[in-house]
């Protein structure tokens, strides 16, 4: 039997057992087995054992999900609702999470192995307020009016306006690292919008998903509006090639947002993108350095790395590089390592064995191609999916490790001499998502800002997100943004009305 070491907080009773449930696919507002025998395992990160398993929904089960959307959809049971009242009930939603915080937080960190303390704060503390802000803004759904100058029949009278209507059916496609919390920002403002959806969570975390479309039913969602299918890729492929889907949201790899964007431009569905990053942070030489070592470790290994936003390549002054170099390795290496649950580890592991074999493989392609490792590099000798938290120098610029998305706890570190340097190092990527810029100059920073071509850039701070603030990529880290007043936008269509009278 596993002991729980004392550090470690124990799960709350409803915790195990909701793990423990036969878990099924939940449509139409009710829990269904799937159509095979076929179910996934899923892991505690912490202990690499197998807790529960899922229903790996076929085909025919994704179908049925979409037919339920699709019901519901035209039904207008939530799409032609009173604004007013389909906020309230998002709103109670919000309480209804708020309520049972502490339990989601622990299925997250006992599924995903992320600190529960990043699990509190901010997957499941953070999700009241952006889903209090996307609430607000299903009664500010508005469109134009307009004066036009149709000149066809002499003397006739127009009077023109626009209106927003919901898309249809959402297939919300979530990734695994930060589970609910991506989750809940693929579907918020396609309700909020009016739409119907069909949920996706990646196979390795699905556990809060299910608990999640609990609370949504619990708070008043209407029976189809909100589905959960539990699968691998190909139920993610099933849905973004089921006729019924009108628009797909999704955040994950570049590789599979491409995968969907090849599929959707057959019958050109909608889609939202948000992927991959390999963001920059630019450390100028009057960055004081405890402050910038201190950024470099949020940025770069907050969620142990695992953060699309993440700063993995770290850009620094000539003038300051030897002591950041110093100092950022000794706080590394200082960094304990131990479960999620123990509130006290600093350094958790990551979400799944492959997950780790790729690290690993990133690292061993770092040394082979002459980079150094100055701090980390080595898979700790103890049960779960650890790795240490890494810090990589000397790395051209094209190393795979300086191009690819590691999407663990491992930064590079490369000095520069000039700001075109910096900017250009910085810029060379294929990726776009974010950056983060280091200095108390002024000029400087209303200088750089401009130039970084990321979605989101950062001064004197990084990872930091705001249900206000668009967040989304440049160049191939994605399509659309989330988050902000206009995030509803893109989960409806333009209708132009023209009366003549
Ligand atoms: P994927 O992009 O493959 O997975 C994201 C989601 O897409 C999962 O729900 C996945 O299901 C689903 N999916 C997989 N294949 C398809 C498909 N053909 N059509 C539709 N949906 C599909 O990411 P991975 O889990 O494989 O992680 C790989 C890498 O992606 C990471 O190492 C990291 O670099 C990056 N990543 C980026 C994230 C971000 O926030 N932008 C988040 C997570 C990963 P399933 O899990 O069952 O395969």
């Amino acid at each position: 039997m596993d002991m729980i070491a004392p550090e470690q907080i124990s799960p709350l009773d409803t915790v195990s057992s909701f793990i423990r449930r036969d878990h099924g696919l939940f449509i139409d507002n009710e829990w269904q087995q799937g159509g095979s025998t076929d179910r996934l395992s899923v892991f505690d990160p912490a202990t690499g054992q197998a807790i529960t398993t899922v229903v790996n929904a076929s085909e025919a089960d994704v179908d049925r999900a979409v037919k339920a959307a699709y019901k519901a959809f035209e039904s207008g049971v939530w799409s032609a609702m009173a604004p007013a009242e389909r906020e309230r009930i998002l709103l109670r939603f919000a309480d209804q999470v708020e309520a049972n915080a502490e339990e989601l937080a622990q299925i997250e960190t006992l599924n995903q192995g992320k600190s529960i303390n990043i699990a509190r704060f901010v997957d499941v503390g953070g999700a009241p307020a952006y889903i209090r802000y996307i609430a607000g803004l299903t009664t500010k759904i508005t469109g134009e009016t307009f004066d036009v100058s149709i000149g066809v029949i002499p003397g006739a009278k127009y009077t023109t306006y626009t209106r927003r209507e919901p898309v249809g059916v959402v297939g919300a496609i979530a990734p695994w690292n930060f589970p609910m919390m991506i989750g809940l920002w693929k579907i918020m403002p396609a309700l909020a919008a009016g739409c119907t959806v069909v949920l996706k969570p990646s196979e390795v975390t699905p556990l809060t998903s299910l608990r999640l479309v609990e609370l949504a039913h619990a708070a008043g969602l209407p029976a189809g509006v909100l589905n959960v299918v539990t699968g691998d890729g190909k139920a993610g492929k099933a849905l973004v090639d089921h006729p019924l889907v009108s628009k797909i949201t999704f955040t994950g790899s570049t590789a599979t947002g491409k995968a969907i964007a090849r599929s959707a431009s057959d019958r050109l569905l909608r889609t939202s993108l948000e992927l991959g990053g390999k963001n920059p942070a630019i450390f100028l030489k009057d960055a004081p350095i405890e402050q910038a070592v201190q950024g470099a470790m949020l940025g770069g290994f907050f969620n142990n790395g695992q953060v699309c936003a993440a700063s993995s390549r770290l850009y620094v002054a000539r003038e300051i590089y030897e002591p950041f170099v110093k100092a950022l390795s000794d706080a590394v290496n200082g960094m304990s390592i131990g479960p999620g649950m123990d509130p006290t580890s600093q350094v958790n592991p990551v979400v799944s064995a492959l997950h780790r074999e790729k690290i690993m493989g990133h690292i061993a392609s770092a040394r082979d191609q002459g980079a150094r490792i100055v701090a980390g590099g080595e898979q700790p000798d103890r049960p779960g999916f650890y790795v240490q938290p890494t810090v990589v120098v000397d790395a051209a610029r094209d190393f795979a490790i300086s191009r690819l998305e590691v999407f663990g706890p491992l930064v590079t570190v490369t000095p520069f001499d000039t700001e075109e340097e910096a900017i250009d190092l910085a810029n060379d990527t294929q990726m776009g998502l974010t950056a983060s810029l280091w200095t108390n100059d002024l000029k400087k920073t209303m200088d750089y800002v401009p130039r970084l071509k990321a979605g989101t850039v950062w001064v004197n701070s990084h990872n930091l997100i705001d249900p206000a603030m668009p967040f989304g990529g440049y160049k191939e880290s994605g399509i659309g943004r989330d988050f902000g007043i206009h995030s509803l936008d893109s989960y409806s269509e333009v209708k132009s009305v023209c009366i003549a009278h």
